[in-house]
């Protein structure tokens, strides 16, 4: 190890909690050398030889993958699909193909293509609203690192080689270094890049290890040895902290594990409020790795499957059979519970290559979602009919996205009813009565959201987009990110219509954007009386919690309170101090609440 850097004072970085809990040690660096890219010319004949160079590269890089797939721990199993997709990369037109194409075509070296052809994927990829899309693109990079180091002949860098328990410092993380690790041996990981949907973090939540990513350059800052606070809960890291603030973060500690084992030892059970109203919490889940978390953590069904995945992790559309097989195994993974099936949000710079109707200059309005779906018929259908089967193994429920009107409503429901038709007449199975939701998003949604109502069983409300389309700001502009408040008095408006619409008409509502998962807004969907949160797996348990401490008469009293607040920073105020009150045992937890080791950090 590195001799730590001598008089160093206290410094605290900031970055993304991706996996909650505290950890206290030793920093261990994980210097991995970045592969140096030669860039040569080459003569006519050099280009069969660097050619065949690559494919063996390739080839060598996919037995290493295999190999450890092979030995892959069987609490990590479900983590096996991250590689499979790392050997369908290797192989992908966009890389495997373009590089030989550039080195007979511009004559260069295979390493130069392979990097030419990686960076040109990443201008693509960086367009991509979705954030877990745009973080794939990182997956291609792990696999160009690995066949590149193989082609410089570098030894893959072990992190199952750690000896003593450290938290590991490094810029990234791929799959392949995460899943060898040995649980044991790592307090945490803190990564200069990564996000909250980061394999890494994905990794890391399901192995209960702490995480904090994000942290731009902590990998120039700490060294190997040093000791490190690290907070997974407020994605604060402290860098040679003195005693009194070790003292306090053992003591977070100690709590956040006693808190954490109780909440998860009655996470199974119902969400039931003390005067016995019950909401079903789900998870929302993009890749079939996330089905053991989601079933670990307590969650009742899966309330959002995003389906985009399958559309957008390859260089063809998926067939139906593809999407069959894939929707019939996560309703039998999550067996008895039900599961609702989002039909694709794809479009606008959501694109796959596989679709593609040129540039749109304003994407988040465009040719997006369902309105994609309408205006090509045979994409919605097949995605339908895969659906309508794999309804024939379990309960499955069908949600449209961003539903801006009736038309689109009854629309859609034409051309379910046409598939439904079709699979009869050819004697397949599947459920007659599978109910149809929409997105409630939109904020015309919300404004007519009572003759929405009419036609549909159930509302799942989107904040995520709901708030975009109402502060018209766009949800991953970071120029415009202060102004995205759930809080405002307009989103509650919104949020209370629909819930107000939906249960006049006698159907549910439920809630699957953001908001659903966040403790603090808890007292107010059980104020407004919500029938279901989805939401990110980790926070169910906690969620759960809350919810049983609730009691609805102070939560709609206190909602009846916020409605008439003159903006966000006064709803959070008088939030926050009903948080304060109901719910002391939670104070320690909060970023925003727990001033103790904020003021100390
Ligand atoms: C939302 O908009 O709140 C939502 C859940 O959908 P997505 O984040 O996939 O757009
Ligand atoms: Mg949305």
């Amino acid at each position: 190890m590195d001799t730590p850097k001598q008089n160093h004072h206290e410094t605290v970085f900031k970055g993304i909690g991706a996996s909650p809990g505290i950890a206290i040690g030793r920093a261990f660096f994980l210097d991995k050398y970045k592969v140096k890219i030669p860039q040569r010319r080459l003569t006519g004949q050099e280009i069969d030889y660097e050619t065949t160079r690559f494919k063996k590269a390739v080839s060598e890089a996919e037995n290493q993958i295999n190999k450890l797939v092979a030995g892959l721990p069987e609490e990590l199993g479900s983590h096996s699909g991250i590689f499979k997709s790392h050997l369908m990369i290797l192989r992908d037109r966009m890389l495997y193909d373009q590089v030989l194409k550039l080195i007979p075509e511009e004559k260069i070296n295979a390493e130069w293509a392979i990097s030419k052809a990686v960076d040109h994927v990443r201008t693509l990829f960086n367009q991509i609203r979705d954030q877990y899309i745009r973080e794939r693109v990182k997956d291609l990079d792990y696999v160009a690192e690995r066949v590149l180091g193989i082609m410089a002949g570098h030894s893959a860098v072990e992190l199952g080689d750690i000896k003593e328990p450290v938290i590991v410092v490094a810029h990234d993380l791929s799959p392949a270094d995460t899943v060898r690790i040995k649980p044991s041996k790592i307090l945490a990981f803190l990564t200069d890049m990564g996000s909250r949907t980061s394999h890494t973090a994905i990794i890391a939540r399901s192995l209960g290890i702490p995480a904090v990513v994000s942290l731009e350059n902590i990998t120039s800052e700490v060294f190997s040895g040093e000791r490190l606070v690290v907070d997974g809960l407020t994605g604060e890291v402290i860098l040679a902290p003195d005693d009194d603030i070790l003292g306090l973060y053992k003591k977070k500690q100690t709590c956040y594990v006693r808190y954490r084992d109780d909440i998860i030892s009655s996470s199974h059970l119902p969400a039931v409020t003390r005067d016995g109203l019950e909401i079903k919490i789900k998870a929302n889940i993009e890749i079939a790795d996330e089905i053991q978390s989601a079933r670990a953590n307590g969650a009742d069904g899966i309330g959002l499957l995003r389906t985009e995945y399958l559309y957008l992790s390859r260089k063809e559309l998926p067939s139906e059979e593809d999407l069959f097989a894939a929707y019939k195994d996560t309703l039998t993974s999550m067996a008895p519970c039900p599961v609702t099936i989002r039909t694709l949000d794809i479009g606008g710079d959501k694109f796959a290559s596989s679709i593609s109707f040129g540039e749109e200059l304003n994407p988040a309005l465009g040719l997006r979602a369902i309105r994609l779906c309408l205006k090509e018929p045979w994409l919605f259908r097949t995605q339908l009919r895969a659906i309508l089967r794999a309804s024939a193994y379990g309960q499955i429920k069908i949600l449209f996205p961003l539903i801006s009107g009736r038309q689109e409503i009854l629309e859609a429901k034409r051309h379910l009813n046409e598939v439904k038709n079709e699979l009869g007449a050819q004697g397949i199975a599947f459920d007659e009565q599978i109910r149809l939701g929409i997105m409630i998003e939109v904020p015309t949604a919300v404004m007519i959201a009572d003759i929405l109502a009419r036609d549909v069983d159930f509302f799942s409300i989107g904040t995520n987009d709901l708030i975009q389309y109402s502060l018209a700001i766009d949800r991953v502009n970071e120029h415009v990110a202060y102004m995205y408040e759930p809080l405002h008095p307009g989103i509650l408006r919104m949020i209370n219509q629909a819930v107000e619409s939906a249960h006049k008409a006698g159907i549910e509502v439920a809630m699957c954007g953001e908001m659903a998962g966040e403790p603090l807004y808890i007292p107010i969907l059980v104020g407004m009386g919500i029938d279901e949160l989805s939401m990110n797996a980790i926070s169910i348990p906690r969620v759960k919690r809350l919810i049983r401490q609730c009691d609805m008469a102070p939560c709609a009293g206190l909602v009846k309170e916020l409605l008439d607040l003159p903006g966000a920073r006064e709803v959070e105020i008088a939030l926050s101090a009903f948080f304060h009150e109901r719910f002391p045992e939670e104070r320690w937890l909060d970023p925003g609440l727990c001033q103790e080791t904020r003021t100390l950090g």
